[in-house]
């Protein structure tokens, strides 16, 4: 870059509004900003830099854009780099685990179908696979010059010097910075035995591994917790023809989102599939055999469950550290951002799981642990730190879960949710297998679900609970059928 165009440059953001938040708050209108720009945020030193940096090459250690974190949303970021020509020999990702990105919901799907069933295994689901993108492999991050550190998670930061300590001891100097660190798995104390030998967790690759060879030796599987990973895991455990128990304080499965009349359904589905339910009760501990290997798990009534193979399943929380001096949220936890992912310190974005974000369309702050929106918030975020885009994120909650899919299986599961489940709900349909529950809140329809409807009913479900519609709820009770009652939702679109 010559003096001259230093001099242009830095007058261009003399005239910009603030840079307190960061890149997005270049000029947006000022010619100087083209999409190929690079467009740190963190003031001159950085955008000097960022031109010195010759492709494909990060000979003078400086990091233009740094990504911690090596999940779902970082495969997303990098491929949105890659769309703006921003990848190569400037881009750099520091993963604590050993894989390339990959599409984590398949840890407790396909990678969980007993081994004669074809499990899903790497590089198969490598992101961004999920949404009918490219397969990123190891060898994609090479080709698009992108820098790849494996195995070696961050374990300290330096705002003032922009720099990053790894667990080896690597000093790495950034420009910007995307805190992409999703979740870890909430788990048992030890000192009630959940660090015992046979009880699994499962978050990442080397997480599934370990039970899948777990598997292959049980008898008495124990699922703890009745979310989205203990239904999921419970269907996995019975498709290898396991003795399987679903345990869980609340009175009916995933009491976060279903009704206790849609899960019901469900419950009698897993109960015909060979899993047995204990419901609304508290582990006390885990108990070990004389081997050290878990044997039973005790329950605050005192009763036992036997078990060699127990998966909990009970939640999960931000992974925040060593981030906390970025600013974290105390209401939903994790990292607070803004509409455009910046955090309190320019320069500094956060994405996906780990994120505190203003969900617009509900005017609170949320953080959403959906793979949905860890490939949305990736591409939003990338997108306004590389281009002239300004407008805030503006997130609809998307969640779908998908169970018993494995060859052979009687009946594949996959429901799909949009929007918000308050309020009044009305469920149509008979479970054979279609059905679907749609919540009014104030006559407006705000969220709805839908298992087994046809492609068009579910193109539908983002458009109602986008619209919020008047809803005629009599009508929709009286619905002879589920076609009947997405033809009542469609026609309170037009109304
Ligand atoms: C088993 C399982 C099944 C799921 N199923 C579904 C589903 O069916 N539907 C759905 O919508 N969502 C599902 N989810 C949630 C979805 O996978 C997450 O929302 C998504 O992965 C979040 O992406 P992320 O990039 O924020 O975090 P992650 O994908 O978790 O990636 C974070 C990465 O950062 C790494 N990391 C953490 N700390 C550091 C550090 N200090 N330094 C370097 N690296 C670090 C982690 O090891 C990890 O590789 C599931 C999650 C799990 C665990």
């Amino acid at each position: 870059m010559s003096s001259a165009s230093v001099r242009r440059f830095m007058a261009s953001l003399s005239n910009c509004p603030s840079l307190k938040h960061g890149v997005s708050q270049w000029c947006p209108q000022s010619s100087s900003l083209t999409r190929t720009q690079p467009s740190s945020s963190i003031g001159f030193r950085t955008f000097r830099r960022s031109y010195v940096v010759a492709s494909s090459a990060f000979a003078n250690e400086n990091r233009e854009f740094v990504i911690v974190g090596g999940g779902n949303s970082a495969g997303y970021a990098a491929r949105t780099f890659v769309e703006h020509g921003m990848a190569d020999g400037r881009l750099c990702i520091v993963s604590k685990e050993a894989y390339a990105p990959y599409e984590r919901p398949a840890l407790t799907k396909g990678y969980l179908f007993p081994l004669d069933k074809k499990p899903a295994r790497l590089p198969g689901f490598h992101t961004c696979v999920g949404s009918g993108g490219e397969r990123q492999t190891p060898e994609w991050y090479k080709e698009k010059g992108i820098e790849m550190l494996y195995g070696d998670p961050v374990a300290d930061i330096d705002i003032e010097k922009q720099t990053l300590t790894t667990n080896s001891g690597k000093l790495l100097k950034y420009g910007s910075l995307i805190v992409a660190t999703g979740c870890t798995a909430s788990r048992f104390p030890e000192k009630i035995g959940g660090n015992l030998p046979g009880v699994h967790y499962i978050r990442e690759v080397a997480d599934a591994d370990a039970l899948v060879s777990s598997l292959e030796k049980a008898r008495k599987v124990a699922v703890v917790g009745g979310g989205y990973i203990g239904m999921e895991v419970a269907a996995a455990a019975v498709g290898w023809k396991l003795d399987t128990t679903i345990i869980f304080p609340e009175n009916h499965l995933l009491q976060r989102l279903f009704t206790p009349s849609l899960a019901q359904r469900y419950e009698e589905l897993y109960q015909e599939n060979g899993v047995k339910f204990v419901k609304g009760v508290s582990i006390k501990n885990l108990e070990s055999g004389a081997d050290g290997h878990v044997a039973a798990i005790k329950l605050e009534d005192g009763s036992t469950i036997d078990a060699d193979t127990v998966i909990i399943g009970i939640g999960a929380k931000p992974a925040v550290s060593p981030f906390g001096s970025l600013g974290l949220n105390s209401t939903v936890g994790g990292i607070q951002v803004d509409g455009q992912f910046r955090t309190s310190i320019p320069g500094i974005f956060a994405i996906g799981d780990v994120a505190a974000f203003p969900l617009k369309i509900y005017d609170r702050m949320a953080r959403v642990e959906h793979v949905d929106h860890a490939r949305q918030s990736a591409q939003h975020c990338i997108k306004a730190l590389l281009s002239a885009q300004t407008h805030n994120y503006d997130y609809l909650p998307y969640f779908y879960s998908r169970v018993f899919e494995y060859e052979g299986s009687p009946r594949k599961v996959w429901w799909q949710f949009f929007g918000d489940n308050v309020g009044e709900t009305v469920e149509v349909g008979n479970f054979d297998p279609k059905i679907a529950t749609f919540w009014i809140e104030s006559g407006k329809l705000k969220g709805v679900l839908l298992e087994s409807g046809s492609p068009e009913e579910f193109e539908l479900l983002p458009k109602l609970a986008r619209s919020q519609p008047v809803v005629d709820k009599a009508k929709l009770q009286n619905a002879s059928s589920v076609e009947q009652a997405f033809d009542i939702a469609r026609s309170s679109l037009q109304g």
